[in-house]
């Protein structure tokens, strides 16, 4: 089903794995370390280092070390293997190359709505179970859906809509719901035939009469049980599909269901080895998951073991908001977290082949936003710029809801 697509990413991976790029790194020259660099100096204090593809992350490590800082990265390619060129060609050449190197919706055919509500699939739910321990609050189900008879297909980060059946308070049937998908590609039986979600039920008081409220759609999904009919439309989304690149860095930040997508990233890079012959996962990747009690950590054993497997590629971060205490003495939020770590999350951004993605929550952005301009400004940088621009890139990815 998807070999054409796979083989232009193949061939897309072999030409970036031979591609040469050029950091511009300033600071070495006032700590005395050139002495671990052969590469002169020039007058205005800049260091040019031409490095494989390959050994991006390592050179970037290095010079971090060595004091230094990365003030621009340029491919060098075959039409243009000039070593210095003007700012507005670097930042040309710098947006060029990213693009290239980053979102798989410019090379793999992307599948969007294949049905549509009028003429949905309907699927079987084959297995619903809780996500949520014991002492946990709400509820919150992963379930898996057959697609053995249709020909819905999907990738990692896309979402697909529920119909759920009956009628709205004007008569008119419900609207679909949109649920980001939480398998891969593959699915949970590894046969391409499902999908899964991650549903949270929704209950709150009514603000006026203070009664219990139920979501129509997440109380329909998180009480079907295997065997029910479920109407699916969809796939739909491009904002939060997976780079190609095998050696990128992954960094997820997730609140309560906001792990659906992550969950199928991370089963991707880590636990479907063989079923993926073009993707053998060697990047980064850094999950932080904010959550509100250690029974609510959707996923815990899985990913806990997953990360014990894979400590050089996966480092897992949570923020258990009713457990754990910020600086201020205060709950522990995601954005807590990300300020604590924002100056290497700072590192890990500047370099191109860092991928970005926030999912769950709305208004969780501010937050980080917040922690990360704190560690920008320390070097001259305005964050909200700089994420603009990863926007353009195709490193930066949001889907709150
Ligand atoms: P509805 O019956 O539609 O009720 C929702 C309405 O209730 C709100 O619009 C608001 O008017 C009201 N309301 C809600 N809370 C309160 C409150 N505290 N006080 C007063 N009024 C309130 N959900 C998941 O569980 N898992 C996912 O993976 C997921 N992925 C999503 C991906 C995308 C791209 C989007 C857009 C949404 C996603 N959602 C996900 C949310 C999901 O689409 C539904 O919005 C959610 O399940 C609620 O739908 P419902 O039919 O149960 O609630």
């Amino acid at each position: 089903m998807y070999k054409s697509s796979t083989a232009v990413a193949c061939n897309n991976n072999i030409e970036y794995k031979n591609r040469l790029f050029v950091y511009e790194v300033v600071g070495l020259s006032q700590n005395g370390n050139t002495k671990n660099l052969n590469y002169s100096i020039r007058n205005s204090g800049s260091v040019y280092l031409t490095v494989p593809y390959n050994r991006m992350n390592q050179e970037m490590q290095r010079i971090s070390r060595l004091g230094g800082r990365i003030v621009s990265i340029t491919p060098v390619n075959k039409e243009n293997p000039v070593l210095e060129m003007s700012n507005s060609n670097q930042s040309e050449q710098q947006q060029q190359n990213s693009k290239s190197m980053t979102q798989a919706k410019e090379k793999v055919k992307v599948p969007v709505n294949i049905y549509r509500p009028k003429n949905p699939y309907v699927g079987k739910c084959l297995d619903i179970y809780d996500l949520v321990g014991e002492g946990g609050i709400g509820t919150c189900r992963h379930m898996t859906f057959d697609l053995s008879e249709g020909d819905l297909h999907y990738l990692e980060g896309q979402s697909i809509g529920i119909i759920p059946p009956g009628e709205d308070e004007n008569g008119k049937p419900h609207k679909l719901r949109l649920y980001s998908i939480a398998s891969t590609r593959h699915g949970d039986n590894l046969d391409d035939k499902t999908v899964s979600l991650c549903v949270r039920k929704l209950e709150y008081k009514h603000p006026e009469t203070g009664e219990l409220v139920e979501g129509v759609c997440s109380t329909y999904l998180c009480n079907l049980k295997p065997g029910d009919d479920v109407a699916i439309t969809g796939p739909v989304g491009k904002e939060m599909l997976l780079p190609d690149d095998e050696d990128a860095n992954i960094i997820m930040m997730a609140t309560g269901t906001g792990i659906a997508p992550f969950r199928a990233y991370l089963w991707r890079m880590f636990e479907e080895g063989d079923l993926n012959p073009d993707y053998n996962f060697k990047g980064f990747a850094w999950l932080f998951f904010g959550i509100a009690k250690t029974p609510n950590i959707l996923y815990k054993e899985k990913l806990e073991s997953m990360q014990q497997q894979n400590p050089d590629n996966f480092r897992l971060t949570y923020a258990i908001s009713r457990e754990q205490k910020n600086p201020e003495g205060g709950r522990m939020y995601i954005q807590h977290r990300i300020a604590e770590h924002a100056d290497e999350l700072w590192e890990l951004v500047q370099n191109p082949k860092t991928h970005t993605y926030i999912c769950g929550l709305k208004g969780m952005e501010d937050g980080i936003d917040e922690a990360m301009s704190k560690a920008a400004e320390k070097h001259g940088v305005d964050w909200i710029e700089y994420r603009k621009q990863m926007k353009k890139e195709h490193r930066w990815h949001v889907e709150t809801y």
